[in-house]
């Protein structure tokens, strides 16, 4: 080697990072609104090369942090190791710290991978995805030969070429299940002994789950969640509001009711599950103390009566679930909609004197009748099947209205809910069948439209 040749080494390497600093100041000056003023050719190059560019920088961050490790220098400052170091010097979260300080270490000995890395044809995602299930295959076959090694990671790198991270990583599960047959329950995806599935209640009176599955396990909640989360365009073929985790959410809650309803599930203490609310009927009927309108009196002209808050504040909530406790009157009144029953009467001292039968509110004969008018969920555009469908007391039995079927509509959940908060109005027309009325934003003159298996029928009044 000459001096000349070492001169231009150290003469390209000041530039490449005097560059490097260039570029990184001006796309830091470089306005946002500027991609708008981008032409779409350009702006579809232009995005290319800075995905590109931020892969290539990735490539050589990888390198550093390995060449940062090897000298130990997260010691010298006084950091634990090299990623504690990097969450602290970076604001990097100690979990991605760790794994960029072992993708860093994998790619030594992952040429390859560090070469696509290094001219950005894989994105380090991709990079960290290989050396994750190249470990993988490392720990479960460690007399693997190194011409094995080298076809999967060949294997690995043509998938990241082509592919996102994800069909690497999944790519990697198939290497490893064709190298390694798990003893059942060996391979981690199908561990049943890691599964966790935890409930608990928000500080806000929300549910909350949090789970790890089994592959199997959740595989069968993919299915059951599937069929029908798909989009349901809404009256007058709108496109459906609803988030893919929204839907989901519908879903599962669709899944629940039928399996409530449906009777199957294990007694406890003689009685199948149900979701039990307690309420009397007086508070149901919406007449009970507990309704306290605050525009009411107006608070110019009426002096404040301590004694009435006091009242509303010391008794307790009428409604209440048997886990989750208080419950909305409104939430309380729609479950009473389409509910089984058991009345129970109270002495003057809240002890039970006299407990009836249970029933159903809403009987199998007046179901089957409900069905054969409405078919499905009977809202304009919705029509879900009668299967995910509740019946709903235009007036409410509570407040004197009868279980019959010129006082009952089908609906599904989401429109029930949409029906209780008043959004919607549903009434029964001069034909015997339901007729709504959308809310003023969606029509100011609030026309009735009819039920959804009544679709082109004119208004008869
Ligand atoms: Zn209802
Ligand atoms: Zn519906």
């Amino acid at each position: 080697m000459t001096s000349g040749e070492v001169l231009l080494m150290s003469v390209s390497r000041t530039s490449v990072l005097f560059m490097l600093s260039w570029v990184v100041k001006q796309y830091a000056r470089w306005p946002a609104s500027d991609a708008a003023a981008l032409a779409h050719q350009e702006l579809i190059t232009t995005f290319a090369e800075v995905v590109q560019a931020r892969a290539v920088l990735d490539g050589v961050a990888s390198r550093m942090i390995g060449e940062i490790e090897r000298r130990e220098l997260a010691k010298q400052f006084g950091a634990t190791s090299t990623g504690a170091w990097l969450t602290g010097s970076a604001r990097i979260d100690a979990g991605p710290a760790r794994r960029m300080v072992a993708t860093a270490a994998a790619l030594d000995s992952l040429l390859q991978v560090s070469a696509q890395l290094g001219v950005g044809e894989i994105s380090v995602e991709h990079a960290e995805a290989i050396a994750g299930s190249v470990a993988a295959i490392d720990t479960a076959c460690p007399n693997l030969p190194e011409v094995g090694r080298e076809v999967a990671v060949q294997t690995l790198l043509d998938v990241a070429l082509a592919d996102p991270p994800a069909a690497v990583r999944r790519k990697g599960r198939e290497l490893l299940l064709a190298l390694h047959p798990p003893e059942l329950g060996d391979d981690p995806a199908e561990d049943t002994d890691r599964n966790r599935f935890d409930v608990a209640v928000g500080r806000n009176g929300r549910g909350m789950i949090r789970g790890d599955l089994d592959a199997a396990t959740y595989e069968k909640l993919l299915t059951a969640l599937n069929p029908l989360s798909k989009p349901r365009p809404e009256s007058d073929g709108v496109r459906d509001a609803r988030t893919a985790s929204q839907r989901r959410v519908d879903r599962f809650a669709d899944l629940l009711d039928a399996y409530l309803g449906s009777g199957v599930g294990p007694t406890e203490g003689g009685v199948r599950p149900h979701l039990t609310l307690t309420a009397s009927a007086r508070d149901l009927a919406g007449c009970g103390a507990f309704i306290h309108d605050l525009d009411g009196p107006d608070p110019e002209t009426t002096e404040p009566d301590r004694g009435s808050y006091e009242d509303l504040f010391v008794q307790a909530w009428p409604f209440q679930l048997a886990w989750m406790g208080p419950l909305s009157a409104e939430a309380a009144q729609m479950l009473a909609c389409d509910c089984d029953l058991t009345r129970i009467i109270l002495d003057g001292k809240e002890v039970p004197l006299n407990v009836g039968r249970t029933e159903r509110v809403i009987g199998p004969y007046l179901r089957k009748a409900l069905v054969v008018r409405d078919h499905g969920c009977a809202m304009p555009g919705c029509g879900r099947p009668a299967a995910w469908c509740e019946g709903h007391h235009i007036v409410p039995w509570a407040q004197g209205g009868e279980t019959k079927l010129s006082n009952l509509v089908l609906l599904c959940r989401v429109h029930h809910a949409a029906i209780h908060k008043a959004l919607w109005e549903v009434f029964l027309g001069d034909d015997d069948h339901p007729w709504f009325i959308p809310p003023p934003m969606m029509d100011p003159q609030r026309r009735p439209v009819p039920a959804n298996n009544r679709r082109g029928t004119r208004a008869a009044a």
